[in-house]
């Protein structure tokens, strides 16, 4: 899965922030050399009271700036401490550093549930007249985020909120942090590891008894469950896989299901999921339920065959009827891998020769100059650790300066795991101020398989969207759109590493690169179809799952998934939580994860337009524009309209869904 964190300030991204003026950027971003966790905590003491003091100053409304303009300037000095605080807490290798930074985004969270109560900010910003449709959808923004903070509640449940918000921020990064740190290493005999590729395990750490300790991280994770011939090997890493976070987060998930419900309560409603989803895209819990019930109708057939087809793999495997022959979950992986190799001759691994790590964020790059017009220069500078590295983002020809990108790659102790991109500072052409973006994956050194290089593309895009930002208020910057539209642009750009004409810029950027076979990439393609309805129906289990959760009865976490897991064809395994696994459940994705499919076929709608050739810098140039360049300052669906030319419909999904 790959997401956008919004973790600890994707509770504040509802409460939204704001933006502009202030010293106009003359250079690349310059990364903050924080040598230990008091620095830190002095830091974040300097923009607490910086950020206190710009609140009285907009309440006073004693300068010439107008309300939109104040809270926007407040919003940059959030970006400028808190976006590489937040930052440091998830990849930094110190842990007094990582523990600081915590610490600090929690005192923020109070800041900013207390900031949204101010009656008479809040007055201000009602009373503002708007002189156009970016300064009015600024203004719109801002009294959802002061109303849903609670400023025209009463006294008393006025403060219930604030310290809701807060319990629930402290509840959320609690959770992030178990899953993140969890230390789980499961033991096998070097037998027990037969068919996982040796250069997945070698370098890992062996216990007394020489035995290789294999760890939870993707690039440890993923070879075991997906190669190990041994079905107990793979049941006992899938357990532990599943069983990350632990008992403890299960608790602390059901706390967060209810604590969201009373929060929800307060303003009259009767559920977290219809007191956020109405400010989405997707507009209310039953505009969700029927699309979920639409994909559902295309997927759940499928599955039924793909897991026919995975069962009947298993039998031929074990040389016995499939009658008698059961899958498990901890098969699936390995048997569509295996499914994959047989029918299609593909071993995803195959490609990591063609695709270096680096050669890949240099192909991104290429790519991004092609559509977009724009280039990349490395930048010296110092960083959180040595394999992370600095660019300059700038206009082809110009030259002009637009951005600062960061790219850290690799996996390692404590860092987050997954792939994501943090916008750690927005856009404000009326401040001046330029964007800057950290790309973070956790790739294997010997090169990506083509899943990872989409992977990596993914994640380009949330880059791009940081980057390519040009909007007036940095509070509606890049990825601040609406949690159901901000994967979009991600998840088009994966369509085009399936492509042998965008494939072919590798050798553009790579002088010993080799191109990758043609009917490699064929069977590729095929076989990226292959399994797809078990894929989605997981992805639609997961939605539904979470809608549940954050349901009028906010029920208990554990009993619930065993129950609607259980329903599902593969059945739910006992002594297995992955609800405690599941960060996205406990941060900014609560009540949000249908925005995984619901931007994905907003993704599949804005592909359309590339069609006909996946580099035409035409199109490449209105999209930059239109959807890249306007974050949040115009409503989701009028930008895709806009883009598109047409009303946005979900056909071009349901075709790639039956694909
Ligand atoms: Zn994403």
């Amino acid at each position: 899965m790959k997401f956008l964190p919004l973790s600890v300030l994707g509770l504040v991204a509802t409460l939204a922030m704001t933006t502009t003026a202030g010293a106009a950027d003359s250079g690349p971003f310059v990364f903050p050399d924080y040598r230990n966790g008091a620095e830190i905590t002095a830091r974040c003491e300097a923009i607490l009271k910086d950020m206190a003091a710009q609140e009285a100053q907009v309440a006073a409304g004693g300068t010439s700036d107008n309300v939109l303009v104040g809270m926007d300037r407040l919003s940059q000095t959030v970006d400028d401490g808190l976006g590489p605080i937040s930052f440091i807490a998830n990849v930094h290798p110190d842990k007094g550093l990582r523990d600081a930074a915590e610490a600090c985004e929690l005192r923020y969270q109070a800041f900013a549930s207390k900031l949204y109560q101010n009656a008479k900010i809040y007055a201000r910003v009602k009373a503002f007249a708007p002189a156009d449709p970016i300064d009015a959808q600024l203004r719109d923004d801002l009294m959802a985020s002061f109303d849903d903070a609670g400023v025209a509640l009463p006294t008393a449940a006025r403060a219930r909120a604030r310290a809701l918000n807060n319990e629930i921020g402290k509840l959320a990064q609690t959770f992030e942090r178990r899953v993140r740190e969890d230390k789980t290493r499961v033991p096998f005999t070097v037998a027990e590891l037969e068919g996982v590729p040796e250069a997945a395990w070698a370098k890992a750490p062996r216990d007394a008894k020489g035995r290789v300790l294999v760890g939870l991280d993707y690039p440890s994770y993923n070879p075991v469950v997906e190669s190990a011939r041994n079905a107990a090997t793979r049941e006992r890493i899938w357990r532990a896989f599943q069983s990350r976070g632990g008992a403890a987060n299960l608790k602390t998930l059901g706390e967060l299901g209810q604590k969201r419900r009373d929060y929800a309560r307060l303003f009259g409603l009767p559920s977290y999921a219809d007191f956020t989803l109405r400010r989405r895209m997707a507009g209310s819990v039953p505009n969700v339920q029927r699309f979920l019930g639409e994909v559902k109708g295309v997927v759940e057939q499928r599955e039924l065959r793909d897991i026919a087809d995975l069962r009947e793999a298993k039998a031929a495997d074990l040389k016995q009827p499939a009658e008698r022959t059961k899958l498990k979950r901890w098969d699936a992986p390995y048997y569509i891998e295996r499914v994959k190799r047989e029918r299609f001759a593909l071993d995803q691994d195959s490609f990591r020769r063609y695709f270096p790590p680096q050669a890949s964020v240099d192909f991104a790059m290429a790519l991004s100059g092609k559509l977009f017009n724009v280039g990349f220069k490395p930048l010296e500078q110092k960083l959180w650790h040595a394999d992370a590295r600095a660019y300059e983002v700038v206009e082809l020809g110009s030259g002009k300066l637009l951005a600062t990108l960061y790219v850290d790659l690799y996996p390692r102790a404590d860092k987050y795991g997954h792939a994501a991109v943090w916008p750690m500072r927005g856009s404000s052409t009326l401040a001046g101020r330029l964007p800057t973006a950290a790309l973070v994956t956790n790739f294997d050194r010997n090169g990506l398989t083509l899943d990872e290089l989409e992977t990596m593309l993914h994640e380009f895009g949330h880059a791009l969207h940081v980057t390519l930002s040009a909007t007036r208020y940095s509070s509606n910057a890049g990825t601040s759109v609406k949690l159901d539209f901000v994967e979009a642009p991600s998840q088009m750009l994966e369509e085009w590493v399936y492509d042998a004409k965008v494939l072919a810029l590798f050798q553009e950027v790579c002088k010993t690169c080799e191109p990758v076979p043609a009917d490699l990439l064929e069977r590729a393609i095929r076989s990226r179809s292959f399994a797809k309805g078990l894929q989605f129906s997981r992805q639609h289990l997961y939605a539904s799952y979470d809608l549940a959760l954050y349901s009028k009865a906010a029920p208990e976490p554990m009993s619930t998934w065993a129950r609607m897991e259980g329903a599902t064809p593969l059945g739910h395994e006992k002594g297995t939580m992955f609800p405690a696994a599941f960060a996205h459940l406990a941060g900014g994705y609560g009540a949000g994860y249908y925005a995984y499919l619901w931007s994905l076929a907003t993704a599949q709608d804005l592909h359309t337009a590339f069609a006909a050739d996946p580099l035409d810098a035409k199109v490449g140039r209105r999209y930059r524009d239109v959807v890249l360049g306007n974050g949040s300052q115009v409503d989701a669906n009028e930008l895709v309209g806009r883009f598109l030319g047409r009303a946005p419909s979900n056909k071009a999904f349901f075709e790639w869904l039956n694909r």
